[in-house]
């Protein structure tokens, strides 16, 4: 195709020009041989100016505005364009605006014409100002840096996290999905993030089978009220069992889906000090029988059950008999020594219901739920007997005998101690009647005088 040098008389090329001036374009037009330019009004006016005062406008015009750095790659763009490398010529370049602030512009052009000697000769483009979708787009990428640096930030964390970060989500056919999950999940539940957002409820299958109920009871809750799901739980992974504590905030779509929010945190190692804490403040550390506390407690339950119609019970109180001579002849250490050999012996004898309590230095009870006086009589001098058998390790001189007082359980009882008055008493009326003997109480015993 050959270039018209009179394209600028062309009727085509003023109709063209109409239309882009309708369109809110400037236009540009540029003799690439004489530096010779023709801007229209909209060109000065994208930066701030009338085309008046822009006036003798030349190429200078365009390099005096221009961002230096855009206007590197404007004139590399226009010599590929120039050299037949390209069909038109294209570039975002930054103009400075009248005000001082830069102007984005969309700079498009084409060769309308080249010298008899094939040179360029006029080219003619336009400039729509593109400044704000610039400022959007800038934005944007802004954003998603800043999205990506968040990402990669919680993805680290999450790494550290002894759990998993989820999104959780039960849709109204009852599928369930983890559109999200944290790499932790395969550290707790044995399956890929992958594959939990597949199908979520492949995860449940690692739950313990005895919480599994539970979890879903919680989650189930959760749906109904709108509340946070927050649930203790064990999880089974390869053949591990974990404590985990899940929590978790509800969203409800508008098609009936609920997606939960949350995080699931191993705690294993904190139930584990838990139990030991509870462990160590129910049970004496010298005998490893209940404590003075766990004791008291278990007669509340018992009593509480009494009050309720539930089953009578009976106390055996047990003291050494003359313990302190055992202290003064052996020392101390023997005598703790003693005390603990005899816990045993006396755990030995007992039923997995009764609840054996040191609830003094050398004092025990037993608490026999659902006995009478019969039963725990009986109890009381099998424990005499096998006390008064008891040899030492390494003292086989050493004999130690217990005086034991029982009592029962009475309804008319105000307080859940009164039992253990009453056990204390006929347990005196042993010691004073010479000991190694069980002694049951009766009203008499209560009786002053
Ligand atoms: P009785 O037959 O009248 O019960 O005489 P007893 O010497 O056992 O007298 P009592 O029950 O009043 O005294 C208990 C003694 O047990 C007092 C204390 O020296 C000793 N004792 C209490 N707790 C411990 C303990 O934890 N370890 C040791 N070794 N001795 C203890
Ligand atoms: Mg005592
Ligand atoms: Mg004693």
């Amino acid at each position: 195709m050959a270039f018209d040098s009179s394209y600028l008389q062309q009727d085509e090329a003023s109709r063209l020009k109409t239309i882009l001036e309708g369109t809110g374009a400037g236009t540009w037009e540029w003799n690439v041989q004489t530096g010779e330019t023709i801007f229209n009004e909209r060109w000065a006016e994208i930066i701030g100016y009338s085309l008046e005062e822009l006036q003798p406008t030349s190429i200078e015009t365009w390099m005096a505005f221009a961002h230096p750095d855009d206007l590197a790659v404007s004139d590399q763009r226009l010599n590929a364009h120039f050299r037949g490398d390209t069909e038109y010529y294209e570039c975002e370049a930054r103009m400075r605006h009248r005000d001082g602030h830069w102007v984005w512009v969309r700079d498009y052009g084409r060769l309308v014409s080249r010298t008899p000697e094939g040179e360029p000769e006029w080219i003619s483009g336009t400039h729509i100002e593109i400044s704000s979708s610039k400022h959007y787009e800038q934005k944007l990428e802004l954003i998603k840096a800043e999205q990506q640096q968040t990402i990669e930030h919680f993805e680290k964390m999450s790494s550290l996290l002894p759990g998993v970060i989820f999104q959780f989500e039960v849709r109204p056919d009852g599928t369930m999905s983890f559109p999200y999950a944290s790499a932790g999940i395969e550290r707790v539940y044995g399956v890929t993030p992958e594959q939990a957002k597949e199908d979520g409820s492949i995860v449940f299958n690692a739950i313990h089978p005895e919480d599994r109920k539970y979890v879903n009871q919680t989650i189930n809750l959760s749906r109904e009220s709108g509340e946070n799901w927050i649930c203790e739980y064990r999880v089974v992974n390869e053949g591990v069992t974990n404590w985990v504590l899940g929590r978790s905030k509800p969203e409800f779509k508008p098609d009936g889906t609920v997606l939960w929010h949350g995080a699931i945190l191993d705690i294993t190692s904190q139930k584990a000090l838990e139990e030991q804490l509870r462990q160590s403040s129910t049970t004496d550390d010298l005998t490893g029988t209940a404590n003075r506390r766990r004791f008291t407690e278990v007669l509340g339950w018992e009593f509480q059950r009494l009050k309720r119609n539930g089953a009578g019970y009976a106390v055996v109180l047990i003291d050494f008999d003359w313990f302190k001579k055992v202290n003064d002849r052996y020392g101390h250490h023997v005598g703790d020594l003693v005390l603990k050999e005899t816990a045993n012996r006396i755990k030995n004898e007992l039923r997995s219901g009764d609840t054996l309590g040191r609830i003094g230095g050398e004092e025990f009870a037993v608490l026999m739920p659902q006995s009478d006086e019969a039963s725990a009589r009986q109890l009381a001098e099998r424990l005499r007997q096998s006390v008064e058998e008891l040899e030492f390790v390494g003292f086989t001189e050493l004999r130690g005998t217990i005086t034991c007082g029982v009592a029962i359980s009475d309804k008319a009882d105000e307080k859940p101690s009164q039992i253990l008055v009453r056990a204390d008493q006929a347990m005196y009326r042993g010691k004073a009647q010479g000991r190694n003997q069980v002694v049951v109480f009766d009203q008499t015993l209560s009786d002053p005088g």
